[in-house]
């Protein structure tokens, strides 16, 4: 063994295969990402402690999914009764959850129908077949979906094509057809992009891996127009701004618009595998057998999916979350200033600091190596810092958060930075 002090875990004697060092803890997992070394072991609320014992304060959240923190009790306390009556009977049989969260979805929403789904990208497949289906009935073979440029939608085949991340169009030759690209708030150039052919638009109304950039209002509202107008579907993907992330139950209604379709998946699971899309009663129109999936709509996930839109699309959990949002934005705006940043921006609390340079990946690890508790931040972009806390998170959590990161960023910024310890 070397002089690595990290406890190894009781199979790790396997012998790894040549040319892979004994002490890559993901030796054995397919390369996707780079990880940092540390495993982590436990999660309560906002934290996350690790296998040497070390604690972290998560503004990532699994990028957004653990609306409630780390195992939160309602969601473990669902699980485990679901858990011990059913855990699934099939896609072709009603459950009770399914039955529930999908009335509970449609009561809190502007929706009339809810398909259930694993993932993100698996719903926003659902809202593009769905808009397809309803073209090739209503609209003469309509079918192209117009995204945006840097919108995000899922890594399937279809999901990047209709998402408008840069290189993404040529990863993986060929690529589903039929998704056109417009600027984000930018209306001429979505009355540009529309063909013949076009039978929806879909947007995110706050781009999430673009660097959390909001939708104007104005835009929106004359998206909404120029949508109705065309006889074109408004297709939301609110799979990071739904569940209560930008404040409200839905990001939608900060705009006051009514989109016909809605996806929802991260916050809705709350940290597990849970997907919906939604839509108006007049789009209805799947066939028996057209759409579907073998864990759509099982009653595990089902009633954790109910436990977390009971508990946050309550009135005082989202008033909370304001005020929250509101104390991290200020806090933010005070470490603009003080270490020379560009800017803060975001809706509730998912917010994004604006760096000067590309020191976002310095910054990220300078505030996980932090002593004696370390700061998980994300870096969707080389200058752009994404934090999506637990809604959940406390007041003086983030006044803790806050010391931490004005700490990181002095670190990144070498001993002699702008940063000032606190
Ligand atoms: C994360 C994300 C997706 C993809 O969700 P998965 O569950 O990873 O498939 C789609 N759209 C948006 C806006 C997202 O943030």
């Amino acid at each position: 063994m070397n002089a690595r002090t990290t406890p190894s875990p009781p199979h790790a004697a396997t012998p790894a295969p040549p040319g892979r060092p004994t002490n890559d803890p993901g030796r054995a997992l397919l390369t996707i990402t780079q990880r940092p070394d540390t495993v982590f072991v436990d999660g309560r609320g906002s934290w996350l402690v690790d296998e040497q014992g070390k604690r972290h304060l998560d503004l990532v959240q699994g990028w957004a999914v653990n609306s409630l923190g780390h195992s939160p009790a309602v969601i473990t306390h669902a699980l485990a009764v679901q858990a011990q009556r059913l855990l699934n009977p099939g896609p072709a049989y009603y459950n009770r959850p399914m039955i529930d969260l999908a009335e509970r979805l449609a009561d809190l929403t502007c929706f009339d129908r809810v398909f259930l789904a694993s993932s993100g990208a698996e719903a926003n497949e659902g809202a593009v077949k769905l808009a397809r289906r309803w073209g090739s009935r209503k609209r003469g073979g309509a079918h192209e979906i117009i995204g945006f440029e840097h919108g995000f939608h899922g890594r399937t085949l279809a999901m990047m094509s209709a998402s408008g991340k840069p290189g993404w169009s040529s990863l993986y030759p060929p690529m589903p057809a039929g998704f056109a690209k417009a600027r984000f708030n930018d209306i001429g150039s979505v009355e540009r992009a529309i063909s013949p052919h076009s039978v929806a638009v879909m947007i995110e109304l706050v781009q999430g891996e673009a660097g959390v950039v909001p939708a104007d209002p104005g835009f929106v509202r004359e998206l909404r127009a120029l949508t109705a107008e065309k006889g074109l579907l408004l297709i939301v993907d609110e799979v990071q701004t739904g569940i209560g992330r930008c404040g409200r139950g839905f990001a939608y209604e900060l705009y006051g618009v009514e989109p016909d379709v809605m996806t929802l998946a991260k916050g809705l699971g709350g940290g597990l595998p849970l997907a919906a899309m939604l839509c108006k009663e007049h789009l209805n129109c799947f066939e028996p057998g057209d759409q579907g999936g073998t864990f759509c709509g099982n009653p595990l996930m089902a009633a954790v999916g109910l436990a977390v839109v009971n508990e946050v699309c309550r009135t005082d959990f989202l008033e909370g979350v304001r005020a929250r949002a509101q104390q991290l934005s200020i806090a933010l705006q005070a470490i603009v200033r003080d270490h020379a940043l560009v800017a803060e921006r975001g809706a509730g609390l998912l917010r994004a600091l604006v760096l000067p340079d590309d020191r976002a990946d310095r910054v990220v690890a300078a505030a996980r190596d932090l002593q004696p508790v370390g700061l998980l931040l994300n870096a969707p972009r080389g200058h752009l810092l994404r934090l999506m806390p637990a809604l959940t998170i406390s007041e003086a959590e983030i006044d803790e958060a806050m010391r931490l990161l004005r700490r990181a960023l002095g670190d990144a910024n070498g001993a002699s930075g702008t940063g000032m310890p606190t």
